[in-house]
């Protein structure tokens, strides 16, 4: 088997690594650069230019300069639009369908233009291997969705490159780290601050496997956000000199944008930098001092929002700090000062928690750890597994519009898991089964992942019987089985187009299903109580038809009474009145109660029915 590269295709940077000789390397390109920026351009002819080129030729070409793709990757146009990013460069995001870059006259897909990315670094990886490269491993932030896994791999392709696997950040990042200084048994954070994304990760290394406890972050805060509030803030400043819409031109920002990016990464090393834009305009030259201390205190709200995300990982892995080993530091931004201290003191490295651990490059490490698992698929290191998490919970939308959880999230992966379901309407000819992402209780608040139907033979409802399994292999991407249980017949679906996935924010529905979880579960319950309201309401009518009369009449009277109370009871509620799913509930069993007597001329009856089919009558 030949080699398998390790790709970090990231949302600012990417590298490539390869494990030569047992030993992980980052490959650098001809002029010895080790991170490739993730900037392509789209010339009007030739070739895209992609890296530093086209990172350096952005303040001439910001229109034709497409950075952060990455964040477009896999996700649908109404996604990006409540999103509200805005790009130098066109986009083009509309409903359902996919997002396009439109550029020289042609419409990009984000996963083409990570591919032009891809290639270069497979070119990288080409010129300095010692064999060519056939295959990668590649890696994304651990809240990547199906969806987003799907354009990643595809980009890979695209590159003509094989993709072996698709692995989490956090995990590759403590790849790295695992090989050399983690001993037996060890529970490690894993803090990535990157460009783009923030990934809180948990893992558990036990005997050489590796297993992710918990996995939390936002997919839309990193370093890109303290730039921005460094460029507001001198924008702002620039605006007074040359006027508001001069300093707000694409040339200026992106000149000031990169400005900016360099006195950050000098201020972690240094107390003070001196910020020069010569000629910003034809009359007006830009020249500022900024401190470490200024920055520090534009950028602490923006750090300190990583917090959240830290304790809630630990109590979803069921830990306080103290029982973690270690911390490990990852993403360019944690070379920052305040970072390093802040991540420190939210995790007490200090007080007794997690030795605080940088002793890999923080940019390299997760590249580093990509070609590890490379080196573990193709034989060069061995002993060594990964297992990785469930971000979210999956599950199938059930009667009356409720989440089904079938695989909760945080489940370690791969993983294989099913559940029966019945029919709920009597001779059916097919079900819908509605593949659903998240958190809520309520299936209209989760993210719909894809829907199929399967037909199967009619039978009374409650007999018919549906198995559904959801399977999520090792790269994270899920297949849903459903079958029906008596003829075999069966479908597979891979949840994979982008265009079908609803996907919205993780974290925000973390949050929002935290916040709603009180009205949730008050929702589960009225949905509930008015199922088995309508159901025992439509039995009794019906019952009281054919056998009303041979009831006493105070029986009757009372079936009656608490018929009409469930049902004045949905009434008003459909009416918009505050109605209870506690007072539903304690009409049904009212009702339930009432209709025993009911129910024993019902048995009586289908007795009778029975014995006379057989041609046995009663006494
Ligand atoms: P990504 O994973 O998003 O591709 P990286 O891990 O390469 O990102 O991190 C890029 C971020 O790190 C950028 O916001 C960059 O400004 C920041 N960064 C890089 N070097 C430094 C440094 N020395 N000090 C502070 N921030 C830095
Ligand atoms: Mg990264």
């Amino acid at each position: 088997m030949g080699k398998i590269i390790g790709i970090d295709l990231g949302t600012t940077n990417s590298l490539v690594a390869v494990v030569e000789s047992g030993i992980p390397l980052v490959l650098a390109d001809g002029r010895g650069q080790r991170l490739t920026p993730s900037v392509v351009r789209v010339p009007a002819s030739g070739e895209p230019v992609v890296g530093w080129e086209a990172r350096r030729g952005r303040v001439a070409h910001p229109e034709t300069t497409v950075t952060s793709i990455k964040r477009f990757m896999g996700r649908r146009g109404d996604e990006v639009n409540s999103n509200g990013d805005t790009m130098a460069y066109p986009v083009h995001a509309e409903g359902s369908g996919p997002v396009v870059v439109p550029l020289q006259g042609r419409d990009w897909l984000p996963e083409e233009l990570s591919a032009e990315i891809l290639k270069t670094l497979r070119t990288i990886a080409a010129e300095g291997m010692i064999d060519r490269p056939e295959a990668a491993v590649i890696t994304v932030p651990a809240y990547f969705n199906d969806a987003q896994r799907n354009a990643t791999r595809k980009a890979g392709e695209l590159a003509g490159l094989r993709v072996e696997r698709i692995i989490n950040e956090p995990t590759a990042a403590a790849l790295a780290y695992g090989l050399n200084s983690l001993k037996e048994k060890s529970k490690v954070a894993v803090y990535d601050l990157g460009g783009g994304t923030f990934d809180l990760s948990i893992l558990e290394l036990n005997e050489g496997v590796f297993q992710v406890l918990a996995t939390c972050g936002n997919t839309r805060l990193g370093g890109d956000d303290i730039d921005r509030v460094l460029v507001d803030h001198f924008a702002e400043q620039i605006g007074q000199e040359v006027g508001p819409s001069a300093a707000a031109e694409p040339a200026i920002l992106a000149r000031l944008t990169e400005a900016v990016q360099e006195a950050k990464a000098r201020l972690s090393k240094e107390l003070k930098v001196a910020i020069t834009l010569p000629f910003l305009t034809p009359e007006f030259s830009f020249e500022h001092t900024l401190t470490r201390e200024q920055l520090e205190l534009l950028a602490k709200p923006i750090v300190t929002r990583t917090r959240e995300y830290c304790l809630k990982a630990l109590a979803d892995a069921g830990l306080a700090s103290g029982y973690l080993d270690q911390l490990i530091l990852v993403g360019g931004q944690t070379r920052m000062p305040l970072v390093r201290e802040f991540a420190s003191e939210v995790f007490g490295c200090d007080e007794g928690g997690p030795e605080l651990n940088t002793s890999q490059n923080p940019d390299e490490a997760i590249a580093l750890g990509a070609a590890i698992q490379g080196g573990i698929l193709c034989g060069d290191f061995s002993g060594m597994l990964l297992l990785d998490v469930t971000p979210l919970s999956l599950g199938i939308e059930t009667f009356g519009g409720l989440m089904n959880v079938i695989i909760p999230r945080n489940t370690t992966l791969p993983v294989k898991r099913g559940e029966a379901f019945t029919t709920v309407a009597d001779y059916q000819k097919e079900v819908l089964i509605h593949v659903l992402q998240g958190e809520r209780e309520k299936a209209a608040d989760n993210w719909s992942l894809g829907r199929f139907t399967l037909e199967f033979e009619p039978q009374p409802k409650g007999v018919a019987k549906v198995g559904v399994q959801f399977e999520i292999d090792a790269d994270g991407i899920l297949h849903v089985l459903a079958r029906d249980l008596k003829t075999g017949n069966e479908k597979l679906v891979e949840m994979s187009s982008a265009v079908e996935v609803d996907d919205a924010e993780v974290q925000q529905m973390i949050e929002e299903s935290v916040e709603h979880a009180f009205d949730d579960i008050e929702d589960r319950r009225w949905i509930e109580a008015r199922l088995r309201a309508k159901q025992t309401t439509a039995a009794t009518r019906k019952g009281l038809e054919s056998l009303g009369d041979e009831l006493e009449e105070d029986q009757r009277g009372a079936i009656e009474s608490a018929l009409a109370s469930v049902e004045s009871l949905l009434a008003r509620r459909e009416n918009g009145d505050a109605v209870t799913a506690a007072q539903l509930r304690e009409a049904n069993s009212k009702l339930d109660a009432a209709t025993q007597p009911l129910a024993g001329l019902m048995m009586d009856r289908v007795m009778a029915e029975m014995l006379e089919k057989r041609g046995v009558l009663p006494g």
